[in-house]
C-alpha cells in the first residue's frame, strides 16, 4: 500500500542508515544532531545548490533544490540538482518541469569530501533515481556525484543490485520507525568519522545479556 505524505522518510536518512543504524536511529528516532568539522562543511556547501537555481545550456538544462518523493517507498527529499540532457532517445513529456522532447534524467549530488569506499552516497543518489522513476515514469540509468575535494564529478549506473539495496534500506527505515527502538552501539571503523561520537558513546560491546537487559528496561 503507498505510503502517505505524514509517514514518508527522508532520502537523505538512507546514508545515515547505510553508514550505522544507530546514527540513524539517534537523528531519525531521538531527533538529536551534532555537528563536526564535515558535516559544517557539507552544510554551507549546500546553500548553493539548495537555493533553487536553474541552468540552461546547450543541451543541458539544470534544476536544482527540487523537491520529490515516492510514495511506493515511502521517501521524501529535496534533489541537490536534477540535470535534464538532450538524448537519442524516445520523445517524453516531463509536466511537472514543464518540459517535453527527447530528453533523459539524471540526478546529481554534491558531497564535500571524496568518493568513500562503501556505499552510503550512492543509495542517497539511488534513492532519487527511484522517486524520479515513479513520478515520471522514465526510467533514471545513471546519476552523478561531484565530489568537492577531488573536483570532479564520478559516474553511477543503477544497477539491480543498488536498487535492491536502497529498497531494502527504505523498508528498513520504517521498520525501525514503526518499532521506534533505538538500534545498538556497535563499536566499528564508522565510528571516527561519526559526529554523534560523544553523544553515541560506543566504547562497550554490548552482551546479549545486557542488551536482554535493556529490552525488559526500555521495551
Ligand atoms: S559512534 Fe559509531 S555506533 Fe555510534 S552512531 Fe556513530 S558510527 Fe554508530
Amino acid at each position: 500500500m503507498p505510503y502517505s505524505d505524514e509517514d514518508c522518510i527522508a532520502i537523505s536518512g538512507l546514508q545515515h542508515l547505510a553508514f550505522c543504524k544507530r546514527q540513524w536511529g539517534i537523528i531519525h528516532l531521538e531527533q538529536e544532531w551534532a555537528e563536526n568539522f564535515l558535516t559544517a562543511e557539507g552544510r554551507i556547501m549546500h546553500e548553493r545548490v539548495d537555493s533553487g537555481y536553474q541552468e540552461f545550456r546547450k543541451g543541458v538544462r539544470q534544476y536544482s533544490g527540487l523537491h520529490i518523493r515516492s510514495q511506493e517507498l515511502g521517501l521524501y527529499g529535496r534533489m541537490d540538482v536534477l540535470e535534464v540532457e538532450k538524448t537519442e532517445g524516445p520523445f517524453v513529456d516531463i509536466p511537472w518541469i514543464g518540459l517535453s522532447g527527447n530528453w533523459q534524467l539524471r540526478p546529481v549530488e554534491f558531497k564535500h569530501g571524496k568518493p568513500k569506499n562503501n556505499d552510503v552516497d550512492l543509495v542517497q543518489l539511488c534513492a532519487q533515481a527511484l522517486c524520479l522513476e515513479e513520478m515520471t515514469g522514465l526510467k533514471v540509468k545513471e546519476g552523478s556525484i561531484y565530489y568537492c575535494e577531488i573536483r570532479r564529478r564520478n559516474e553511477f549506473e543503477f544497477t539491480d543490485d543498488i536498487r535492491e539495496r536502497t529498497i531494502e534500506l527504505a523498508k528498513e527505515g520504517h521498520q525501525l520507525i514503526e518499532s521506534g527502538i533505538l538500534p545498538y552501539a556497535e563499536k566499528g571503523i564508522n565510528c571516527k568519522a561519526c559526529s554523534l561520537l560523544e553523544f553515541c558513546q560506543p566504547r562497550v560491546k554490548q552482551s546479549e545479556k545486557l542488551k536482554n537487559y535493556y529490552r525488559e528496561l526500555f521495551g
